[in-house]
């Protein structure tokens, strides 16, 4: 894997998900740059779900030369909300993917889920630097993913907070000595809460994560722990050390981000304010550094940091990602797309938040009783998996919302 992307000269960009939290935050650290004089940049492409009125904002404030949304029925909806700009709009699937083949050289992939696979794919495989937040892509494609990074010859940047720590610390060049990577986790919202208290726990609540301020999904994933089962995965793919040696520890301050041992003992970490600003600005030009507006940390006020074993009686998703990762195959990408629809089931109140893990269990049992583990070499096969998940999950919410 590629460590460092540096070009010189004017970046051209693209946002994958640029309405979201990820790509608000990459906006906000470009502009910040571009303010101190420190980041020549274009944006090429700047893409959404259905969020026209504010795509349509950041593509006057950004000018960039393409903006898409993935919900068709907006496609007209856009292109009024910028008639007086001189932008190309599309819309659906394919303009997504255009957005993400269009000339950019570094790629912000924070599309949220399983539906960033597609155009990170298509980025990638052109040989653009992948900025890679969108973590389910790894979860349920990981080959598939390094393998189109390795063909295009660009970059894997990993966003995600914890990769990023372990990203600007990790020796790629002796990853045999390297002993033990400690991701660290907040633990969530529900840290502290008994499975009662859990078992009554409403969106509002499982979304109000204590130290982050992220996207729905995510933030349900945190209230979970899934995240950090996610995780587990995504840094499994990422590094080259086998995953038996990847931890999780909770760490409530959110202010180490993640930890690397190594056979002489020495541990090496990154610390940060909880801001993705920080790790987006790390990925932009690394390994040369750009300034961010995250703010500085005060150790003084932190005053003490804390560790605690995660508890997975409580947090049964830490166990089930531990053990989709030790089956291998397909069980990886069973697992995220059954998640993926019970957290969305939840957030629409369908089902109850402990419902989340205990969908996402039934279906990796009945997948592996019904196909066992098999490999994902293709995307098609990735897809399929992917579609074979979510439809036994959604027969899973139809049962426990009737019930
Ligand atoms: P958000 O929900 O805030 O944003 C998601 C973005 O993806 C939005 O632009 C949304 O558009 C777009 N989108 C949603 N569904 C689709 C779809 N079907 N097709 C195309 N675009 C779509 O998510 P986050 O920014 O929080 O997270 C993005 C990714 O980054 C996730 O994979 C998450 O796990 C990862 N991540 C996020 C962190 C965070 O702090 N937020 C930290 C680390 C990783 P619209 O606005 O129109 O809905």
């Amino acid at each position: 894997m590629q460590r460092s992307s540096a070009r010189s000269g004017r970046r051209k960009i693209s946002i994958l998900g640029s309405t979201g939290s990820i790509g608000e935050s990459t906006l906000s650290v470009l502009s910040h740059a571009a303010s101190l004089g420190e980041a020549d940049f274009q944006i090429i492409a700047l893409t959404a779900n259905k969020n026209v009125a504010q795509l349509a904002e950041q593509a006057r404030q950004f000018r960039p030369e393409f903006i898409a949304v993935a919900d068709e029925s907006m496609g007209d909806d856009l292109k009024a909300a910028v008639r007086d700009l001189n932008v190309e709009t599309g819309a659906g699937a394919a303009a997504i993917e255009e957005a993400a083949n269009r000339d950019a050289d570094w790629v912000m992939a924070a599309i949220v889920g399983a539906a960033g696979l597609r155009p990170t794919l298509l980025a990638a495989k052109r040989g653009a630097d992948i900025a890679l937040a969108n973590k389910e892509c790894l979860v349920c494609a990981g080959e598939v993913v390094l393998a189109a990074i390795r063909e295009g010859g660009g970059a894997l940047l990993p966003v995600d907070s914890e990769h990023n720590a372990i990203f600007q610390v990790f020796d790629f060049d002796q990853p045999q000595r390297v002993s033990r990577l400690i991701l660290t986790a907040s633990g969530g919202p529900f840290r502290t809460w008994t499975r009662e208290q859990m078992s009554e726990a409403t969106p509002a609540q499982a979304v109000a994560h204590p130290n982050w301020s992220m996207g729905a999904k995510i933030s349900v994933d945190s209230a979970t722990m899934m995240n950090k089962g996610l995780e587990l995965i995504e840094a499994a793919h990422i590094f080259p050390v086998d995953h038996a040696k990847i931890e999780i520890l909770v760490h409530p301050q959110s202010v180490i981000h993640s930890m690397v041992e190594y056979v002489d003992g020495s541990v090496l970490a990154q610390l940060g304010t909880p801001d993705m600003r920080t790790p987006i600005a790390t990925t932009l030009n690394w390994p040369q550094r750009t300034p961010s507006p995250s703010a500085s940390i005060n150790f003084a006020e932190i005053s003490k940091l804390t560790f605690e074993k995660p508890d997975i009686q409580r947090f049964p998703s830490l166990h089930l990602a531990r053990e989709a990762i030790n089956s291998g195959g397909s069980t990886p990408a069973t697992l995220n797309a059954a998640n993926e629809i019970a957290v969305a089931s939840f957030l629409e109140g369908r089902i109850k938040f402990l419902d989340i893990a205990a969908i996402t269990e039934q279906v990796l049992e009945v997948a592996a009783r019904a196909n066992g583990p098999s490999s994902l070499r293709t995307l098609d096969e990735v897809i399929n998996a992917d579609a074979q998940a979510r439809r036994m999950a959604e027969e899973c919410v139809s049962v426990r919302a009737a019930a």
